[in-house]
């Protein structure tokens, strides 16, 4: 299916102001042709506003947009959206009700020179694509959530078009449909080719989906790298923080190569990584991933612990313990160890992460 001209994506200096809000604030980002990204970010930090502005919904203040060599944005520039080559997934799949699943999805194609032979098996291949072989007669009342939203998908793959948008498409379904649909959107987008931008608050989906991941706070992207640099090496607190931590503490530095520092929590030395150069003497945040944790005791970086909590899930057994530096949760074993039990925890430096305070 691969015959798409997937195109480059570039955002330039954007800006958006709600009166003295900016939901786009300098905003500066680049997506190669047939990546990947997701965008990630809390409630209000404008991903929405930057997938509106891409799609030509919303007109930036400031700053310009390119696809390819082609400017679609700028200043006294506003290419239309239905001239933009691109085809969005919204969260509330925004189907028209008054149409069956075939029309809605034979609807993306109204304005192309093609036979309605052609459509006609374009329409039934997408709709067979994604699962829903045999109900292009239902109209959206008649179809799920999960089958609304695969609907929204055919209408969106069904053109080809350059560039995917995604607007938190999952965000309304159940935990397994999530899951389910997650991969086709993965698996679907990859075999057609388009370049793709998804934006959602939840960093578990952006993990699985990603070639790369921006992370947004306030209108400004923090980082963009793929998953793994952003788990490993996150620019700052507030990315360390939004992708994932079972502790945090507070300590003073007391060795530092500039990369691997070591920092005293009360009376305990933990040897943690620091990709913003702390010196000896600063006062330091010490973030915990879930990984850094395990229920064993080696000769360096180990604390002892009392067990507060024990859940199951499913592949082993996450425990919550509280240590000399205080709580930390998500402690995984296979294993599972009693309330109350005394163990020691081995933190393994590469995944405890050192930021200035
Ligand atoms: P996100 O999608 O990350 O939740 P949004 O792009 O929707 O963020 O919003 C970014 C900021 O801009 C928020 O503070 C939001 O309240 C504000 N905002 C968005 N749209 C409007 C609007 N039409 N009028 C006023 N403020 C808005």
């Amino acid at each position: 299916m691969k015959d798409v001209q997937a195109y480059s994506v570039e955002i330039s200096g954007a800006q958006k102001n709600y009166g003295h809000l900016a939901a786009l604030d300098d905003f500066n980002l680049r997506i190669e042709p047939g990546q990947f990204t997701v965008l990630l970010g809390p409630s209000g930090s404008g991903k929405s506003t930057l997938i509106r502005a891409i799609a030509g919904i919303e007109r930036l203040d400031a700053g310009a947009i390119t696809f390819g060599d082609r400017s679609i944005a700028g200043p006294g520039l506003h290419v239309p959206p239905e001239k933009r080559d691109l085809a969005m997934v919204f969260q509330d799949y925004a189907l028209w009700p008054h149409m069956s699943a075939f029309e809605n999805v034979e609807y993306a194609l109204r304005r192309r020179k093609i036979s309605p032979e052609k459509v006609n098996s374009r329409v039934e291949e997408a709709l067979e694509r994604v699962g829903l072989a045999g109900k292009g007669k239902n109209y959206p009342f008649q179809l799920s959530g999960g089958e609304q939203q695969r609907v929204a998908l055919a209408r969106a793959v069904v053109g080809r078009p350059s560039l995917l948008l995604f607007d938190e498409p999952l965000s309304n379904l159940d935990a397994d449909l999530r899951e389910r649909l997650r991969v086709e959107i993965a698996t679907l987008t990859r075999e057609i080719g388009s370049t793709a931008l998804y934006i959602t608050h939840d960093q578990s989906e952006a993990f699985a989906l990603a070639d790369q991941i921006g992370v947004l706070k306030s209108g400004k992207l923090q980082q963009l790298d793929t998953p793994e640099k952003i788990y490993r090496k996150p620019a700052n607190r507030f990315v360390a923080a939004f992708t994932g931590i079972s502790g945090s503490f507070t300590g003073k530095v007391t060795s530092s190569d500039g990369k691997n520092v070591t920092v005293q929590i009360g009376n305990v030395q933990i040897e943690c990584k620091s990709s913003t150069g702390l010196k000896v003497g600063d006062d330091a945040e010490v973030l915990l991933r879930p990984s850094a944790t395990s229920i064993e005791a080696k000769k360096h970086n180990t604390l002892s612990g009392t067990v507060l909590d024990v859940a199951y899930r499913g592949r082993g057994y996450e425990h919550v313990i509280t240590c000399e530096l205080g709580v930390i949760s998500g402690v995984y074993a296979s294993e599972p160890s009693t309330r109350g039990d005394k163990i020691d925890i081995y933190v393994d430096p590469h995944n405890c992460l050192a930021f200035a305070i």
